[in-house]
């Protein structure tokens, strides 16, 4: 099923909430109807009310039942307004500003951009980073001024990791929040986002002495004497410049609690920055097809 590559489509087709809740069904169940309880094929509509009453065994399912729109008060034609700012622009927007665009209440609004945030974020494996992969280190966060590099005070410690292709760019970025810079915090960050065997250039951190031997070929570049540390590992410093650029603008600041979330989001849209036209249509079908019902209170547990 194709989706809008235009917020003119977009607006065409979905209209109405009749129109919202047949993209979900088409979303849910691509063949036709199947009955999360029995597998059975057919079910009767009800007239009032958006429900599917299987046949066979009686099972009353909705389009929303099972997926993070479950439960919800607020208009599916809200909803997908909220996915389409989200995923198919350029510079998403915060939770207040959504909740301006869609006449809505500051703390609805966070909800569902945290909702529609957690659809975006990774899955185990998913897109793991192969070939020539920089990593390198950095903190986000703080309200400290004037404090750099390692130990900053305040913030936390974020390790960044992108592949380069093959035309000296980057393909695909993943970020993570680690504990400390130690070997084994950033060991574990390697292990879960770089293939093995694939080249890992880093700066000369003692700390990536043991993550080389975890089944990685390391590269450690000699940054002594290089004035500018970001001319050898261009991406790392590029993907966390602009994630810091972006929660600065839009954000004035995120909060560590939150900050995961946040990275996952940026990487999401990077990674899939040349299929932006399609990310409405794919992150809807995350939110419907591989994300479970989570609640205001499971998203702001620390
Ligand atoms: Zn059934």
């Amino acid at each position: 099923m194709n989706g809008p590559k235009t917020m003119i489509e977009f607006m065409e087709m979905y209209k109405t909430e009749e129109d919202c809740h047949q993209a979900l069904f088409e979303h849910r169940w691509p063949e036709g109807f199947c009955c999360p309880r029995c597998g059975h094929d057919r079910a009767y509509t009800h007239k009032k009310r958006p429900l599917y009453e299987c046949t066979a065994c009686g099972h009353q399912a909705s389009v929303t039942a099972g997926t993070i729109f479950q439960g919800t008060r607020v208009d599916l034609k809200k909803w997908f307004l909220a996915i389409y700012l989200l995923s198919a622009t350029k510079k998403p927007v915060s939770s207040a500003e959504l909740g301006r665009q869609l006449g809505i209440g500051h703390q609805t609004a966070w909800t569902m951009r945290r909702k529609i945030m957690h659809a975006m974020s990774r899955r185990q494996g998913e897109l793991m980073l192969a070939g020539v992969v920089e990593m390198d280190e950095s903190y986000v966060g703080g309200a400290s001024k004037g404090i750099r590099g390692r130990g900053a005070e305040g913030k936390k410690p974020v390790a960044v990791m992108c592949e380069q292709n093959e035309s000296g760019g980057c393909s695909l970025a993943h970020m993570q929040v680690i504990d400390d810079v130690s070997g084994l915090s950033l060991g574990e960050a390697a292990d879960s986002y770089v293939a093995p065997g694939s080249v890992l250039a880093t700066d000369g951190f003692p700390s990536y002495l043991p993550v080389g031997k975890l089944g990685f070929d390391h590269q450690p570049l000699v940054t002594e004497g290089v004035e500018n540390a970001a001319d050898l590992l261009p991406w790392v410093h590029i993907i966390i410049s602009n994630f810091k650029r972006w929660i600065l603008d839009v954000f004035h600041g995120v909060s560590a609690k939150h900050l995961q979330s946040y990275l996952d989001e940026f990487c999401y849209r990077f990674n899939r920055r040349a299929q932006r036209t399609d990310l409405f249509r794919r992150v809807l079908n995350r939110c419907v097809r591989f994300t479970k019902p989570v609640t205001y209170g499971e998203l702001t547990v620390s």
